[in-house]
Order: C-alpha cells, then sequence, then structure tokens
C-alpha cells in the first residue's frame, strides 16, 4: 500500500479512536463537524483540512448518516490516483465500531478489492481497467450476466467480480445495508444489436433471393 495511503489511514484512527494525546471523536463532536440538524437530516458531510499526515492523499471525508440505525459514519479516503478507500462504523454510545460484517477495520483497501465509482454505478473486486471495460459494456448494454448489488432506496448498483464477498455491503452512496441481488438478464445472441441487425439483414437478403427467384419462374426471364 502506499505510504500516503496508510499515513491517512493512521490518522484517521487517531482522530476516531484517539490516544494518550486526546480522546477520540464522539458522535456529538461528528455532529458538530457536519453541521447536523443545522444542515438538514442527512447525509451530511465534512471535508478534514489539509494537514499534517494528510499530505499523502487527495482528500478524507465523514459521512454522516443521522437516521440509519446500522450505520452512521463512513469514512471515505481519496488516494492519489483518485481511488476511494470507504470505511464503515456505528455509534455504540462509547466508541466507533465497525457494523456487523462490513469494512471497518482501518487499512488501505487491497487494490483487488478496492471499491471503483465508474458514472453512476461502483464496481467491487476489479482491476480499475477491468471496471471501466465493464462500465462500457453495461452501457452498451453487452454485460450479459453480470452481477451486481442493487440498493432499492437510491437505486445505486454495485457490480462485483465472482470471487468477492458480498455479506455485509452497505450502499456506498446512501448507507442502505439491505441490498437486493441482481444480474444483467439476455443472451448474447438476443442482445447483441449489432449481430442482431446482421442477421437480419442476411435473412433479409436470403428473402429477396427466394423472392425473385420465385419471380423469375413464374414471370420468365
Ligand atoms: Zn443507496
Amino acid at each position: 500500500m502506499d505510504q500516503g495511503l496508510e499515513a491517512a489511514f493512521r490518522y484517521v484512527e487517531r482522530l476516531l479512536f484517539g490516544d494518550e494525546t486526546r480522546p477520540g471523536l464522539t458522535l456529538y463532536d461528528l455532529e458538530r463537524l457536519v453541521g447536523y440538524p443545522f444542515k438538514g437530516e442527512g447525509p451530511l458531510a465534512y471535508t478534514l483540512p489539509r494537514r499534517k499526515g494528510l499530505e499523502g492523499v487527495q482528500a478524507v471525508r465523514l459521512y454522516y448518516y443521522p437516521k440509519d440505525p446500522r450505520l452512521q459514519l463512513i469514512v471515505e479516503i481519496v488516494d492519489q490516483k483518485g481511488e476511494k478507500h470507504l470505511r464503515h462504523f456505528r455509534w455504540n454510545g462509547l466508541s466507533w465500531e465497525e457494523p456487523k460484517g462490513s469494512g471497518g477495520e482501518l487499512k488501505g483497501t487491497e487494490k483487488r478489492l478496492g471499491l471503483i465509482q465508474v458514472g453512476e454505478d461502483y464496481f467491487l473486486g476489479f482491476p480499475r481497467e477491468e471496471a471501466i471495460e465493464l462500465a462500457q459494456e453495461v452501457r452498451r448494454g453487452t454485460a450479459y450476466g453480470a452481477k451486481y448489488l442493487l440498493c432499492p432506496r437510491c437505486h445505486t448498483r454495485l457490480f462485483y467480480a465472482p470471487a468477492t464477498p458480498t455479506q455485509g455491503i452497505s450502499c456506498p452512496r446512501c448507507g442502505n445495508a439491505t441490498l437486493l441481488y441482481k444480474a444483467l438478464a439476455g443472451t448474447k445472441e438476443a442482445q447483441d444489436p449489432l449481430e442482431a441487425l446482421k442477421e437480419e439483414v442476411a435473412s433479409l437478403r436470403k428473402a429477396l433471393e427466394e423472392l425473385s427467384a420465385y419471380l423469375r419462374r413464374k414471370l420468365g426471364p
């Protein structure tokens, strides 16, 4: 993992859990930072000012979800390449803890398992190039059978690679923990519009040949 990212994770860890010199961030502190409830019902965000320990990343943002009992805080660290590393937490009354099964551990996301956003969709467990390629196939309508989690609340789609564990994953946009398992339907033959057009042209040509042969027979040369 790159050093800047690692330093940022250590910074966030100290911020949330405290150290010998200062206590960790409380729910009340977080609410003051994001401006809850004055700025609305949320989700609300706060970007940490640039300071020592955060030079090696593009940004660190805290997202607060006051209405979600399972997930109240998402920490987003954007590394130098623009990739987002998300960590999920809930307040247990005393300190922050990781909601069951979700990634709260303050370590760098393995590249293989990173969450990548392309356009409106999220991709989990793909290298960036593959995620971009899959996103293009999704847009063209040729990503047959691609599996994804759908958030029924904000309609975010999260495509995941075959061997990727999907338990405990929350919607990266709204934090909703109840996601629906889906797959893009269709078969190659039926869905590839170019192939379908070629076949249509071929069968039309055959029909025309048959018709002209029939007419020649009927009407003579
Ligand atoms: Zn959502």
